[in-house]
């Protein structure tokens, strides 16, 4: 294929996307759904993608769930989707510490869900997950009063609504600790947004325990390698050149199919719209943004997409 980018994705590629892809990893948030409600053509496109023989994977960075979580979900609201086409943050996370033979003790600012997909692979969290109240009468915090764990050896920064400023202290004093490791399994800014509330996402979370601790962490989900190492590990027979990447985040899902040697295609139905993408665009051109930005491709929604491969 040529080195053009951005290609309207139309009739005439369609028969090549198809020949030459054996596997579709879809983004889930703003591609599939936009929570709760799943995008119209969705669940036809995936099921005729199964029946063409395609391998379909579903890469979120979403931490909320577990594998086992979203693969419910989706059969409940009409595809089937196994556990193991889930490639989502939880899961992860208890892939890569399985990889690099972690023994230890987790303290894991997070949800439910990371406690349930590492403790299938046999870690242990010890502390961090759900509320860890200041008493509300409070006006500061008396040190000595705070439990530390002397055998927590790693951190791992994950999508909390419960986050506090205690638990900022937490993870910020055991990563002061010499040898501890410290891991987040995204850094996605924001969540989809609504009318009524910008929501902060695990990047803002993050970013006020690298402020604190001054660490750096081994970011795990989309655009960074751990996401689709892993794929590759579970399923060896995947090749990144017979690949494409289906997102709606430039920096998230398109960076990382491009940085990963997938196709990219791009959906205008979640967070980026025609106009950002020709902002970025004219930054490439002036050498002000990153040229892997760029998707090789793009289409308006999945919709589009099954109407073409039905065409
Ligand atoms: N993190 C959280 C907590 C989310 O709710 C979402 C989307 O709903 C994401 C990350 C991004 O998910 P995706 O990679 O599917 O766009
Ligand atoms: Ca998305």
């Amino acid at each position: 294929m040529s080195n053009s980018v951005c290609i309207r994705l139309n009739e005439i590629h369609i028969e090549s996307i198809l020949n030459d892809h054996d596997t579709f990893l879809f983004d889930c948030d703003g591609v599939l759904w936009c929570s709760p409600n799943i995008l119209p053509g969705a669940i036809e496109l995936l099921n005729c993608l199964t029946k063409l023989g395609k391998r379909v994977f579903f890469v979120t960075n979403n931490s909320l769930k577990t594998q086992r979580g979203f693969s419910q979900w989706l059969n409940e609201i009409g595809y089937q989707a196994k556990p193991e086409q889930i490639i989502c943050t939880a899961w992860i996370t208890a892939q890569y510490l399985k990889s690099i033979n972690f023994k230890g003790h987790c303290y894991c600012i997070g949800m439910q869900s990371m406690v349930e997909e590492l403790g299938r692979e046999g870690f242990h969290i010890s502390d961090g997950i759900g509320p860890d109240p200041v008493p509300p009468e409070a006006d500061w915090i008396e040190t000595n009063t705070i439990k530390f764990d002397d055998n927590i050896n790693c951190v791992i920064s994950a999508f909390d609504i419960h986050i506090n400023y205690l638990k900022i202290i937490k993870a910020a004093t055991y990563l002061s600790r010499p040898n501890v490791l410290f891991l987040a399994t995204n850094d996605d800014v924001t969540t989809p947004q609504t009318d009524i509330a910008i929501l902060p996402g695990e990047g803002t979370i993050l970013a006020s325990i690298v402020a604190a601790s001054g660490r750096s962490p081994t970011i795990l989900g989309k655009p960074r390698a751990p996401m689709f190492e892993s794929i590759r590990l579970a399923f060896p027979d995947v090749k990144p050149n017979r690949s494409i990447m289906v997102g709606d985040r430039l920096e998230t899902d398109i960076l990382f199919g491009n940085r990963q040697g997938l196709t990219s295609l791009l959906v205008f139905s979640g967070a980026t719209s025609e106009k950002k993408l020709d902002t970025i665009k004219q930054a490439v051109e002036k050498n002000t943004a990153d040229k892997d930005l760029l998707p090789k491709f793009c289409i308006k929604d999945v919709n589009h997409l099954l109407q073409l491969i039905q065409s």
